[in-house]
């Protein structure tokens, strides 16, 4: 359990991450509606001279939001500058990171929805008009100046994009929705990875990886890591389909790539709640998660893959999670089947 919770949300091997993560627009793979805006907003601003409209990405974790970031900088030939809602805590840091990029540069600000309100106004005059008041000293002495920033470009990120107000998200000129990949563009990105890391991989052990890394980029890269650790020590290195499937059943990754908590939740809706249909709330309390987080990040995949129905009453397991759970269906009750 605790191998895939690190599989998840392992993101301190930033050496891995640079020399595995796309540079330029080319070799991103897959979100091709996304690439190709982009590819369009990027060179009209390059031929008018202006720096890119600000741009929000949102999504599940690990669909390439960051990755994206660094390639809206490369290919516009500017600098980039990366930190994070929660860091930002009081104006002077926001106005700290404002005043020092330069014309074009662009300013990543990850998990946005976590601004405080403070800084987040603070935001509005300088993505509208390049400017930011600053409040000196306090009481009675306390004076505003006024400072001109160079314009850039800010790209926020964010997973939950139903906590941003509306009043930040209307100042973002480009917005796009990041999707779960498909298993054959995945197996694509394994592959590249694969071959940047020097690890040999036959094509449908790079399919099977892929086809159980939850529809995202960075389980695939991580779980590859994990496959080729087996094919080191328990054959000579080549990681075929056989100890793939050795690898990845050791490392209790289930068969459509769900993870502990996809399954917990799943479980719940069928033993607790009849199949339901149960409410958020109701569900959250009962596997120990936040309501925003199922929301956000464990159910669009669930819904994706078939196993669970939003309806106006509530979640519903679907025909396909008890197939799954290996569980057989109650006598219909009302909705269900
Ligand atoms: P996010 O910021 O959305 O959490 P990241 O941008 O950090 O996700 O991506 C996670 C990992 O997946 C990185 O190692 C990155 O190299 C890889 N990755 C993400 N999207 C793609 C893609 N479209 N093509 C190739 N690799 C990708």
């Amino acid at each position: 359990m605790a191998i895939e919770r690190n599989i998840r949300t392992n993101e301190s091997d930033s050496e891995f991450e640079n020399r595995i993560r796309p540079q330029e627009l080319g070799s991103f793979a897959g979100q091709d509606k996304i690439v190709d805006n982009l590819k369009v907003f990027i060179q009209a601003a390059l031929m008018r001279g202006d720096s890119l409209d600000h741009v929000l990405l949102h999504g599940p974790p690990g669909l390439g939001k960051t990755t994206l970031a660094n390639i809206i900088a490369n290919e516009m030939g500017a600098q980039l500058k990366v930190t994070s809602g929660p860091v930002l805590d009081k104006p002077g840091d926001l106005a700290g990171l404002l005043t020092n990029l330069g014309a074009g540069d662009v300013l990543f600000i990850d998990e946005i929805h976590r601004l405080s309100p403070i800084v987040e106004e603070y935001l509005y005059s300088a993505m509208e008009d390049y400017k930011i008041d600053i409040v000196l000293d306090k009481g009675p002495s306390a004076r505003s100046i006024q400072i001109e920033l160079a314009p850039f470009t800010l790209v926020g990120a964010t997973t939950r994009s139903g906590l941003l107000t509306s009043p930040l998200r209307a100042r973002f000129g480009i917005q796009c929705h990041l999707e779960y990949y498909d298993a054959s563009v995945l197996a694509g990105i394994v592959k590249r990875t694969a071959s940047i890391l020097g690890i040999s991989i036959d094509d449908d052990a790079a399919v099977e990886v892929a086809l159980r890394s939850r529809g995202t980029p960075r389980i695939a890269n991580s779980l590859l890591r994990r496959v080729r650790d087996f094919a080191m020590v328990k054959g000579e290195g080549h990681i075929d389909l056989e100890i793939t499937r050795v690898a990845l059943s050791a490392l209790n990754i289930d068969s459509r790539g769900l993870d502990t908590m996809d399954n917990r939740i799943l479980e719940t809706i069928v033993a607790k709640f009849k199949g339901g249909p149960v409410g958020i709330n109701t569900i959250a309390t009962a596997v120990g998660e936040d309501a925003g987080t199922i929301e956000e990040v464990y159910e669009p995949f669930l819904i994706k893959e078939g196993f669970l129905k939003r309806t106006p009453r509530g979640r519903e397991a679907t025909a396909l999670a008890y197939k799954h759970l290996g569980i057989t269906p109650d006598e219909p009750e009302g909705t269900l089947f």
